[in-house]
């Protein structure tokens, strides 16, 4: 396809998002071109704009790995999708498919893992270049918008979830009601466990009280740990921190029952400190868990188009990407802004 596209390009760490005109992207041989109708934002886009990780995307590149679109062109040899499906690019862009991680299906922790987004051009952008292995195929009857928070928020609270292996009747704490929390809510009322919402802002508590969660802790106020052993009586069998911030974590662990799980998923640079007697004597797992796999994607967009979790979504232009990112730096975002690029 000729011609040029608008991108929201990160061209310097720390610094705004550049809107350009780049010619649009040729699939090469396996790939397909997607053309973008949304694509959400999430804090793992503001990291990669700040270069928070170790690990740093090549400068200049165009974030976003919650882009949905249909596929426009196909390359050659390309047999997986046809043009005109409806599909996502998410984070996990392409993994080798042979090594030990993904003939287990743990294809995320994959050597070769390219990501959308961050090593490869993302969803902020008009087209996308796409590996036909790895898009999400989204059920008929889910909008583009509402399909987009699902392919990294969803898919990752709902595999974080179930590695904290908390039962159907049993407590799971969320920690940060954002992006992934607001979905994670939902996903674990889906799954027949009980919710407790912890975040520090009154009116994400209020929102997830709405979203079914049955107690909420400020973890501002008061000792929140304390709080969440009593609404769970004695702590939680599993605790999903999605906080971008370090305090969250030794609070979740401090959250989690003897013998439960804490399951990492937020990624706030930095370390923090664990309480090793209490980890060690209560038998607590802390474990760490990236997006999921494709048939994790698959589940957790069934949950969407069976209608038991749908995003909350605020659609704004592209380009008010540098806005967007203003407020997720400050907690100012409700739940997902999906940046609704057909518009554009
Ligand atoms: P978000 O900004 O939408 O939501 C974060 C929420 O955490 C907000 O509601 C905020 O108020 C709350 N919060 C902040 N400090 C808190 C604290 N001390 N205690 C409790 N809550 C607190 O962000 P998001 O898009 O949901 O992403 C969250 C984090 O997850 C980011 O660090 C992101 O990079 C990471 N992430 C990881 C994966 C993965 O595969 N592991 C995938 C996606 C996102
Ligand atoms: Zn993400
Ligand atoms: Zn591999």
């Amino acid at each position: 396809m000729k011609g040029m596209m608008q991108a929201a390009v990160v061209e310097q760490f720390r610094e705004a998002l550049v809107l350009r005109e780049l010619p649009i992207p040729t699939p090469g041989t396996g790939q397909v071109l997607v053309k973008t109708e949304a694509c959400g934002v999430c804090h793992t886009d503001l990291h990669a704009a700040n270069g928070d990780w170790p690990l740093k995307p090549r400068l200049p590149f165009t974030p976003g790995h919650e882009g949905i679109g249909i596929v426009v062109a196909l390359g050659s040899g390309v047999t997986a999708v046809k043009e005109g499906d409806r599909v996502g690019v998410p984070w996990l862009y392409s993994a080798c498919g042979h090594c030990e991680y993904c003939l287990a299906a743990r294809e995320p922790v994959c050597a070769e893992a390219k990501f959308g987004g961050y090593t490869v051009n993302g969803g902020f952008a008009q087209y996308i270049v796409a590996d036909p292995q790895y898009v999400a195929h989204i059920p008929a009857g889910l909008a583009a918008t509402e399909a987009a928070p699902l392919i990294c928020a969803g898919i990752t609270s709902y595999k974080g979830i179930k590695e904290t292996q908390a039962q159907p009747g049993q407590w799971i704490v969320i920690s940060g009601i954002g992006g992934l929390g607001h979905l994670g809510i939902q996903y674990a009322k889906a799954m027949g466990l009980h919710v407790c919402a912890v975040d520090i802002d009154e009116g994400k508590l209020d929102h997830a009280k709405r979203l079914g969660a049955d107690a909420c802790v400020n973890a501002k106020s008061g000792d929140p740990v304390a709080a969440v052993k009593k609404a769970t009586d004695g702590g939680a069998q599993g605790v999903l921190i999605t906080a971008p911030s370090l305090g969250a974590f030794k609070q979740g662990v401090g959250m989690t029952r003897k013998w439960g799980t804490c399951v990492l998923v937020g990624l706030p640079p930095g370390e923090f400190p664990t309480p090793l007697f209490d980890v060690v004597a209560n038998c607590i797992a802390i474990r760490g868990s990236f997006v999921g796999n494709r048939l994790e994607m698959a589940e957790a967009l069934a949950f969407a188009a069976e209608g038991k979790v749908k995003a909350d979504i605020e659609l704004q232009p592209l380009s008010a990407i540098n806005a967007v990112f203003e407020r997720l730096a400050h907690g100012d975002v409700p739940s997902r802004v999906v940046l609704d690029i057909a518009s554009t």
